[in-house]
Parts: structure tokens; C-alpha cells; sequence
């Protein structure tokens, strides 16, 4: 995209998500996608019926209650005091419902939070590998993205470097846990020492160094492990939620922005979400959901269910010959490549009918993700063709030079 007609900002997004859009625009994988016997592991898609529940909730809320039904929403004290409720009760801190800022997912609680707390020019920094948008988001805000890599092997964050990376420009971090695509899950050792280190930043500088919390997948996470929010370590910051991975519904826009309580001038912070929502295309969400979210707050996928494709896809890919670590939470696993050209390999699973995100374009090149919003099916189907590509690099390898 370099068409002079189009904005330069955009122009620049564009280069920053080519991978993706390559991915998505892939005419081979948009002609497989209705084919029901391909294997999709590209998105985190639901591969499955929806939650029934979920169905019934939106049924039950369309009918119009009163002339308002359908009036502009802003952040509804109906949907506020919900997500309030839930955040004391499985957070620990002191939500009230004027911390409560409702979006339209994260991607809408992301933009309104930059574009609240940063001006053009200013830094944001993120860990790699990242969430495809992150950069597009700060440099639609006119921000400068800077990247800070997690640590090699635990991808856990690497504190060193992200207080070497800040610098009087920094106005805001973003951090992911569980982290898409690593499915890391911050210890709280590792939360307190970032909590440390962007507090003696905010005293040096003389301003807030916020700490936006991406916490999309903090209601997936494995083997009963705690999940610590970096919230609760850090009182300049806040917390994105969206509903759509948790109830695996990411074509209905649900989401929040929670201000932490123990943020100072947090009603200042509050007012500016407001406007930021309203100014990047009122990313409020619908009234539907809004009006339903006492019903749709405590639904679920099965997490335990998730956690048995995890389980059955690492042990299937380790006894093939891969190289996979087993993540905490979030729904990705992120296999070695067996040749070190990822999208080469991508390209060999194609061929076979199973489709990858080459990890390359998330910055971890030598890589695949696989999402395993797959079902159990499409899993079982998918393995022997796994073991077969990799015996195939293995065979082509052994052959004498
Ligand atoms: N953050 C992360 C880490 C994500 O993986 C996603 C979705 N893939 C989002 C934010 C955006 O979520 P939503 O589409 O529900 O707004």
C-alpha cells in the first residue's frame, strides 16, 4: 500500500501488519477456509457452535424494554456495576463503577487508552513478540512504538531491558499476560519489579509512566495457576478486558477498560477515556450487549476442555519430533519450525491441508503458532499430517550432501 491518496500513518500500519495481511489475503487459504476437511489453526476463531447461553442472552436483551432501548450507550451503569462486581470479587481491588469504561473489545480499550494518556511524538513501549496491532495502534495515536524483546527461553519480561528502553518520552508500557502469542504468564516477582521500576521512573520524570495491562486472555489460563494482574502492582494503570476470547465470540464487540482504583485523579483519567472513546468513532458497545451483560459475565468456553487440546496437541507434536513448550494460558501453541524458514514450512503444511501463522510475522522468526480454538476433530486429523511434514524435513536432511 503506497498510494498517494492514502494517508502516510496508514500507509505505515500497512507495512507493519504486511505479514498479517499476507495471511488473511492468502487466496489459497481464503478458498480452503469452508472446506470442512482442511485443518485451521491460523486464527483464534471459533471453529464450533457458540455458547448457547451466549445466543439466548442477545435474544432475550434485543426486545426493547423501554423508548431507550436502542439510544446512544456510554459506558451503562447496568454493564458497569457487572464488571465492578466481577473485577473485586476475582481481582481483589476496589472496582467501583466509575473505574469502569465500557469499549468494544480491547482493540477500542488499546486505542482510547493511548489515546487518552499520549501525545504525538511521545513513546509507548511493548514486549516482542507482540500482538500484531500494538504498533498500529500507537502510531495511529501519533506515538513512536518501541520494542522491547521478552527473555529468551521463559519468555518472561525482560526488566533490565525495559528500564534501559524508558526515557523522559516514555509515556506509556503495554504489557500482555497471558501473553499472545508466548502464552506466558507473569509471575507476580516479575510484576513487582516492573511495578518498582516504572514508579521510580514516574518520581524521576516528574510524570506517570503508565502501565497498560492487555489482559484479553486473563480468564484463560491452565492448570489452576493464579493469575496475577499487573494491575494490582502498579497504581498508573489500566486494565484491558475483552469478552470475545473468553466466550469465544469475537464478532460481538464486548469489552472494558478498568481504571485502577488506586490511580490518582482517577476521575481526570476517567473523563479523558470518555472522550477517546467518543472521538475514535464511539467505541462504545452496542446496546445489546451492554443491556445482556449480566447474563453473558459469568459465561465460559470450557477451559478445561482447551486445556485437553493443549495437553493432547504438545504431547502429539513432541512425540512427532517437535520442539514445543507447554504455554500457561491464552490459546496458542508455538511450536519450533523444523527448517528454520517458517513460512517455507507454513507453506509445506498448506500443501497438506494444514494452515499455520508463521511466526515470523509476530516477530519470532524459526516459529509456528497454532490456535487451538481448533476442535478436538480437526486436531486429531491434523497430528499424523504434522508427523508426516516433519519426517518428510527430517528424510531430506538425512539424504547425503
Ligand atoms: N490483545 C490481544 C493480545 C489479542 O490477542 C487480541 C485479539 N486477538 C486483542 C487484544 C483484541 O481483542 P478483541 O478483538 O476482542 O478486541
Amino acid at each position: 500500500m503506497s498510494s498517494s491518496a492514502i494517508a502516510k500513518r496508514i500507509t505505515t500500519i500497512a507495512q507493519g501488519v504486511s505479514g498479517l495481511l499476507d495471511v488473511v489475503n492468502d487466496s489459497r487459504y481464503l478458498a480452503a477456509r469452508s472446506d470442512p476437511t482442511i485443518c485451521d489453526f491460523v486464527f483464534g476463531n471459533p471453529h464450533e457452535a457458540p455458547i448457547e447461553e451466549f445466543s439466548e442472552a442477545l435474544r432475550r436483551w434485543t426486545v426493547p424494554q423501554n423508548k431507550d432501548w436502542f439510544a446512544y450507550k456510554m459506558s451503562e451503569p447496568e454493564a458497569t456495576s457487572v464488571v465492578a462486581r466481577t473485577l473485586r470479587k476475582i481481582r481483589g481491588l476496589p472496582f467501583e463503577d466509575e473505574h469502569i469504561c465500557m469499549t468494544n473489545g480491547a482493540f477500542a480499550g488499546l486505542a482510547a487508552s493511548i489515546t487518552a494518556l499520549v501525545d504525538p511524538g511521545e513513546e509507548v513501549i511493548f514486549v516482542t513478540p507482540p500482538w500484531f496491532f500494538y504498533e498500529g495502534i500507537v502510531i495511529s495515536a501519533g506515538a513512536n512504538p518501541v520494542r522491547v524483546r521478552c527473555m529468551e527461553g521463559s519468555f518472561d519480561l525482560d526488566l533490565k531491558a525495559i528500564e534501559a528502553a524508558i526515557t523522559e518520552n516514555t509515556r506509556a508500557i503495554i504489557v500482555n499476560s497471558p501473553n499472545n502469542p508466548t502464552g506466558k504468564v507473569y509471575p507476580p516477582s516479575t510484576l513487582e519489579g516492573l511495578g518498582d521500576i516504572l514508579r521510580s521512573a514516574s518520581a524521576r520524570f516528574g510524570r506517570p509512566v503508565y502501565l497498560i495491562s492487555d489482559e484479553a486472555y486473563s480468564r484463560i489460563v491452565f492448570d489452576r495457576l493464579p493469575y496475577p494482574s499487573p494491575v494490582g502492582f502498579y497504581e498508573y494503570s489500566l486494565l484491558i478486558y475483552t469478552y470475545g476470547k473468553t466466550l469465544l465470540t469475537p464478532g460481538e464487540r464486548l469489552g472494558y477498560i478498568g481504571i485502577c482504583p488506586s490511580m490518582p485523579a482517577s476521575s481526570e483519567v476517567a473523563q479523558a477515556l470518555f472522550l477517546a472513546q467518543a472521538v475514535i468513532g464511539w467505541a462504545f458497545p452496542n446496546s445489546v450487549l451492554q443491556h445482556a451483560l449480566e447474563d453473558i459475565e459469568d459465561l465460559s468456553i470450557d477451559i478445561a476442555g482447551l486445556q485437553r487440546k493443549r495437553d493432547r496437541m504438545v504431547e502429539g507434536l513432541r512425540a512427532a519430533g517437535y520442539e514445543v513448550h507447554s504455554p500457561e494460558g491464552a490459546f496458542y501453541l508455538l511450536p519450533k519450525s523444523p527448517v528454520e524458514d517458517d513460512k517455507a514450512f507454513a507453506e509445506m503444511l498448506a500443501e497438506s491441508g494444514v494452515f499455520v501463522l508463521p511466526a515470523s510475522i509476530v516477530e519470532l522468526p524459526g516459529y509456528f503458532r497454532i490456535s487451538l480454538t481448533a476442535s478436538e476433530e480437526m486436531i486429531e486429523r491434523a497430528l499424523p499430517l504434522f508427523a508426516e511434514a516433519i519426517a518428510r524435513v527430517r528424510s531430506v536432511e538425512a539424504l547425503p550432501t
